[in-house]
């Protein structure tokens, strides 16, 4: 089955991993070897960019930002709508092939590509309302507005657990703002990165979009190093790890160039004692062990009320038995792997340090055995017992560990939620509606992303996301997540027969 899609999205068993569009660079740099967590096997081979690759990529990406800035913008809005549509095309295979190389089920594998259509869709109306304001000037005869212009190349660098929305989200609105993209995906899940830029390139043909507008270069941290302190590139929008955040944040910012990050969470629900336990059940457990707990917006902690904890802890231990982990391909199975056996350790690690540091677990972890888990990858979703105080439930594990602690009032709730290094995604389960005002008010959620009655992960593309804190406080996809994309200038038009000047400052020369 692989097989097919692997030919149907053009990838052979080695490929090149440098990109200036349509043209595959005959690239030198290290050979990547793709695996898939699912079974274990090798996929194909991967070869990445050297420093020579990643220059004349980033030169190329120079010269067609010089035309491709001069395209209107509905006219860049219309080569994004094609793409849209041979992503629509593609979507089976594209999602399969997402689920093979990171291991996320089926159904998010799709979810996946049809967050990359609904971004495309936005981007394509948006490439007719990039807007800016007017402004009544203090002087007569002056009109004053501000208008927003392209940045250049915008370096997108991602994680391997959205292999490809999280480029697509950036990449359609640079595209429809300006911007030229060079684009260096997770070596983790290379494969992926390569189907998008086949699916995409007869579309870049057809419109005869100039080589250079969509670029990629693969390669592992040192290729996103070079990105961080490359002055021809001023913005980098990194995906991925806090600490990848802070190393790129600060080689960017000692060049002054921007840096968009989209970094770890900590997230957590509020169950309080008015909930419909019924409903929070599934946004808990979906939370907690979707992408086999491997999403940024993953559910890590629920912070309960004392009168509900046990018969809520119940009905998730319960729930957590009729899980059914396996290959991620099979529809009928929960919870896939771990995305390799480095995720394998970190999460058997922290079980310990939870067992250290005084926690109890109500669900146990474990590695799971046996020819269906031959990859190794595949762990059992568990629930801990803890303080939020613990230096583990402070961190972000990335892996199916759900943490569950008790409050008695809900400013406590609140703060507890606060109290972590992160703040992504929070939400409250309750039908009182002063309870649920209080957490979305400015005593409330520090996060950028607060829901009611709905889980911590599972965004739309329609609202800005990101978050606050060590989580980086960079803004994606909605909204007017734009902007970050764009340089804002403002224009005064001076139209009367003398040049006052602003604040009234006199400068005759007679
Ligand atoms: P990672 O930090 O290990 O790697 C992410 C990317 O950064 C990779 O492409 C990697 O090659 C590159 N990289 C690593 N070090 C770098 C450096 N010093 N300079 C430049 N580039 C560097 O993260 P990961 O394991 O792939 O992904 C998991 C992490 O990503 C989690 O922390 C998760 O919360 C986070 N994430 C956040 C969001 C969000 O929108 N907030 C979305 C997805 C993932």
């Amino acid at each position: 089955m692989i097989n097919d899609i692997l030919q149907q999205l053009h990838i052979t068993a080695a490929n090149s991993g440098v990109s200036t569009g349509t043209i595959w660079l005959d690239a030198k740099g290290p050979v990547i070897q793709a695996s898939s967590p699912v079974d274990g096997q090798d996929i194909a081979t991967v070869t990445a960019a050297t420093r020579a690759d990643y220059d004349q990529v980033i030169e190329t990406a120079q010269a067609a930002f010089k035309e491709w800035r001069l395209w209107p913008a509905p006219r860049r809005g219309e080569v994004v709508r094609q793409i849209g549509e041979a992503l629509r095309t593609n979507k089976e295979a594209l999602g399969k092939l997402v689920s093979y190389e990171m291991g996320k089920s089926l159904q998010e594998g799709y979810g996946e590509v049809q967050e990359m259509i609904d971004i495309c869709d936005f981007a394509v109306g948006l490439s007719r309302q990039l807007h800016g304001l007017t402004m009544h000037s203090e002087r007569p005869g002056h009109r004053m507005y501000e208008q927003w212009h392209p940045l250049g190349i915008t370096g997108i660098i991602s994680a391997f657990n959205f292999p490809v929305a999280v480029w697509s989200w950036n990449a359609m609105l640079a595209w429809i703002c300006g911007d030229v993209c060079v684009w260096k995906p997770s070596e983790k899940t290379p494969l992926s990165a390569i189907a998008c830029q086949q699916i995409i390139q007869d579309v870049l043909r057809s419109n005869k979009v100039p080589e250079g507008v969509c670029c990629l270069v693969t390669g592992g941290r040192e290729t996103g190093e070079w990105m961080a302190a490359d002055t021809r590139v001023p913005l980098v929008s990194a995906t991925g790890s806090t600490r990848m955040g802070k190393a790129v944040s600060s080689v960017v910012g000692a060049r002054l160039g921007r840096a968009l990050l989209e970094l770890g969470g900590n997230n957590a629900i509020i169950i309080t004692a008015d909930a419909d336990l019924d409903m929070a059940l599934i946004g808990c457990v979906f939370g907690a062990v979707g992408t086999a707990g491997q999403r940024c917006t993953s559910t890590r902690r629920l912070i309960i009320h004392e009168s509900v904890y046990a018969s809520f802890t119940q009905k998730l231990v319960k729930a957590y038995q009729q899980l059914r982990i396996g290959n991620p391909l099979d529809e009928n199975n929960h919870v896939g792997p771990l995305i390799d056996k480095d995720a394998v350790n970190l999460y058997l690690d922290s079980i310990e340090k939870i067992k250290a540091q005084g926690g109890s677990f109500l669900v146990e972890g474990g590695v799971l055995s046996g020819d269906a888990y031959a990859s190794g990858c595949y762990v059992k979703p568990c629930i801990a017992a803890v303080e939020n105080t613990y230096a583990i439930v402070q961190h972000e594990t990335f892996a199916p560990i759900l943490y569950v602690m008790k409050y008695n009032n809900l400013d406590e709730a609140i703060a507890m939620q606060n109290d972590v290094p992160q703040g992504l995604s929070s939400a409250i389960m309750t039908l009182n509606l002063r309870e649920a005002e209080l957490f979305l008010s400015q005593a409330g959620s520090d996060c950028g992303i607060a829901n009611v009655n709905i889980g911590t992960s599972g965004a739309e593309i329609g609202g800005a996301f990101g978050g606050e804190k060590e989580t980086g406080g960079g803004r994606e996809s909605g909204s007017d997540a734009w902007k970050s994309y764009m340089r804002r200038q403002t224009n005064t038009i001076n139209y009367s027969t003398s040049l006052p000047l602003a604040q009234g400052i006199k400068f005759d020369l007679a």
